[in-house]
């Protein structure tokens, strides 16, 4: 039993929304806030929109489960109320520190004393925040992967202020809401996967960008030799170039001529993945 039964969901865009309807559809009483009633509008699009998606891929999500989750969202624009009784708040703001900042600071204010708080920032390192929170031992990073329902990792890391007890808490409701929760033992920018993954995604696109192999057969490669379902162009188009560009854009000399390439064929010729149609491949049917 982890004591967490009213989750709260700070920002409503690509993951929040999916971690909100992953969570009332796992039973829990979920409420989320955003900053204006036109961008809770947005959220309860994405929310049918999110009903439909898992009528049509999640077994069991038949039979109007799906389409009830949707009425069990309680959508606020004040903080103060959407976080008045919560166990739990996750906040999946935009990835600015700034913001960050201003809405912990608030939230340690107004919560409850019981609530844990959870950040499911990508690149930020939860003791970059905890200072903000007014209570660093009630809290942790919790990072879903995008499309929750189907890639159903959730990364658990605290600092060294986190109390064991809310770690443990934090990975059971993971655990509680389907996911397969990882705990990271030790603070690392990029947890498990992305630590894995940029460096492998960086090493595809020099070879491409490099002029040795052709995307697909990149991908061939990977595909062939490990029994891998997918090759790093394939995650890439899912995953939206603008990101990986922009982690490029960020790097040494050599990573900003691997961005150039990928700006100049692909990103300016308006494809950027499984998104817009088309990327390294175009869709729905990939070669
Ligand atoms: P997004 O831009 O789609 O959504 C951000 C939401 O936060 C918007 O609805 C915005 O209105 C809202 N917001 C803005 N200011 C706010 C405030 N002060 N308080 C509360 N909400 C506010 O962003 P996203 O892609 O959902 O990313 C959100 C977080 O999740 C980031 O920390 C990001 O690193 C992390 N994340 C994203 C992905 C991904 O694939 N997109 C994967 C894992 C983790």
């Amino acid at each position: 039993m982890t004591g967490i039964k009213k989750v709260t969901v700070l920002g409503t865009g690509v993951l929040g929304s999916q971690i909100a309807f992953q969570t009332a559809y796992s039973g829990f009483d979920v409420s989320v806030y955003d900053i204006s009633p036109d961008i809770l509008d947005q959220a309860r699009k994405r929310f049918a929109e999110l009903a439909a998606i898992y009528e049509k891929e999640v077994p069991g999500a038949t039979g109007g489960k799906a389409a009830q989750t949707v009425g069990r969202i309680a959508l606020y624009s004040d903080l103060a109320e959407a976080v008045a009784d919560a166990d739990l708040v996750i906040e999946a703001a935009p990835e600015v520190l700034k913001i960050k900042r201003e809405i912990y600071e608030k939230l340690g204010q107004i919560a409850p004393a019981k609530t844990i708080f959870a950040t499911n920032s990508s690149t930020l390192l939860p003791s970059e925040i905890k200072d903000f929170t007014g209570r660093p031992g009630r809290f942790v990073a919790l990072h879903f992967a995008n499309s929750i329902w189907k890639f159903n990792t959730a990364e658990v890391m605290g600092t060294a202020d986190t109390d064991p007890a809310i770690f443990d808490a934090v990975v059971g409701f993971a655990s509680d809401i389907g996911m397969v929760p990882i705990p990271i033992r030790k603070e690392k920018a990029g947890y498990v996967l992305n630590s894995l993954l940029v460096p492998f995604l960086n090493a595809a696109a020099d070879l491409a960008a490099g002029g040795y192999a052709e995307p697909e057969d990149v991908d061939k490669v990977w595909r062939i030799a490990t029994g891998a379902p997918m090759g790093p162009f394939q995650i890439y188009d899912i995953i939206g170039l603008n990101t990986p560009y922009n982690i490029l854009s960020n790097g040494d000399a050599h990573a900003q001529k691997i961005a150039a390439w990928m700006k100049e064929n692909y990103i300016d010729k308006g494809k950027l993945g499984v998104s817009t149609g088309a990327g390294f491949y175009t869709y729905p049917k990939p070669d």
